[in-house]
């Protein structure tokens, strides 16, 4: 019998730990329904840590994060925390977990469930069925490079200054991620830049083709600029199938197809690492959105986010894809027979809690598996 897959919780703070619960409970059915059985451990990190240990994250937690096979997050911050120190604010502990785990391949998917296509800013039949995976560089490029800062010149004047900056290896690793994801999904990558303004950009270009042509010739490679490939988001984004991009482009690409799908309480993200000689890659899920202190321990969160940022671990940490088929496809039922959270409910479907969103999904999972 093979070990159980350990996995670091760290519900953080607001409606982070009610939206893990659901977790907790989905993968306990797991264990009991489908035996897949998990190891987990819950620590803190966030405002509930800086209260409980005076830091963000404490040394003992990020070494359990390094031990884990992977990590879920739930989400950081709130008004309690905005006067702390800047060096150990909520999100610091944050950004530690994702420079100790060296992440830079940040994967954000776009999907629009049927039943939640008239959500989107854009028109039902552009973005019904619609599902993009982007993936955003995100240890390198101009948030990193040197040199930077602000200088004052010798006339009085101001110069601010940042650099785009990447290596053949650094664009490869990214590269590599998003040529194995469209293996397993419709085979077709995007790779954006603006190679014509920026050497980074044009170097890029030609080593994702120089990658592609050499280990993943079976892949569909198409090249974008990074203007063109926001402007066809917006016009056609059932198009693409999965986009890779630097650090900077994927930041905002990422925010304007997460919007395609109209919720907040509806996106997970994953963060992945270097494979070792395992094959094992050190892994952060979480879902997008923040820890929405302004409805933190009511019962309003929609825990769907949370429990497809885990649907994410099992298909991409666990190589559990029909465990996480089943979730998904869960969810997806439920959203149409209008069972909905305050967030993405409608006027002619039943309001539930975050509790009772997490038990129809798993009522949901037990039919389906029956
Ligand atoms: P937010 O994502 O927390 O909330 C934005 C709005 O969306 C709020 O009205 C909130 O109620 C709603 N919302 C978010 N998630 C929801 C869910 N699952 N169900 C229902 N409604 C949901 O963003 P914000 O208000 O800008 O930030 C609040 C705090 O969260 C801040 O302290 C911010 O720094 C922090 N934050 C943390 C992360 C993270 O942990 N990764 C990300 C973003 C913001």
């Amino acid at each position: 019998m093979t070990a159980n897959k350990s996995i670091l919780l760290l519900p953080g703070d607001g409606i982070g730990p009610e939206a893990m619960a659901e977790v907790v409970k989905t993968a306990d059915w797991m264990g009991q329904q489908r035996a897949v059985g998990f190891d987990t451990e819950e620590a803190l990190v966030g405002g509930c840590s800086i209260d409980a240990a005076g830091v963000p994250i404490t040394d003992a937690v990020m070494a359990k994060a390094m031990d884990a096979d992977a990590v879920l997050l739930g989400a950081v911050g709130g008004p309690k925390w905005d006067a702390v120190d800047f060096a150990i604010r909520p999100e610091a502990g944050l950004l530690r977990l994702r420079k100790d785990l060296e992440l830079f391949a940040n994967l954000r998917p776009a999907m629009v469930f049927p039943a939640l296509a008239d959500a989107s800013s854009l028109k039902r039949e552009l973005v019904e069925g619609l599902d993009i995976m982007i993936v955003r560089e995100l240890t390198g490029g101009v948030y990193f490079g040197e040199p930077r800062g602000i200088e004052t010149l010798p006339d009085g004047q101001r110069r601010g200054v940042n650099t785009q900056v990447y290596t053949t290896s650094e664009i490869h690793r990214v590269a590599a991620v998003a040529f194995d994801l469209a293996r397993k999904r419709g085979n077709l990558v995007h790779s954006v830049e603006k190679m014509n303004v920026m050497e980074s950009g044009r170097l890029w270009r030609e080593e994702v083709t120089k990658l592609h042509g050499e280990q993943f010739a079976d892949v569909d490679l198409q090249h974008m600029l990074a203007d063109n490939c926001a402007m066809q988001l917006v016009r056609n984004p059932k198009q693409f199938d999965v986009i890779v991009t630097d650090n900077l482009f994927g930041d905002m690409l990422s925010d304007e197809a997460a919007m395609l799908t109209g919720s907040l309480g509806m996106l997970p993200s994953a963060s992945l690492g270097a494979a070792d000689e395992t094959g094992r890659r050190r892994a952060l899920y979480e879902p997008v959105h923040g820890s929405a202190p302004d409805i933190a321990g009511q019962g309003l969160a929609n825990p769907i986010a949370m429990l497809l940022s885990f649907a994410m671990m099992l298909r991409y940490s666990f190589d559990l894809g029909s465990e996480a088929d089943l979730m998904e496809t869960a969810v997806a039922n439920v959203l149409n027979a209008g069972i909905r959270t305050a967030d993405i409910a409608t006027s002619d479907t039943k309001k539930v809690s975050t509790g009772e969103m997490g038990q129809a999904i798993r009522d949901e999972m037990e039919r389906l598996s029956g």
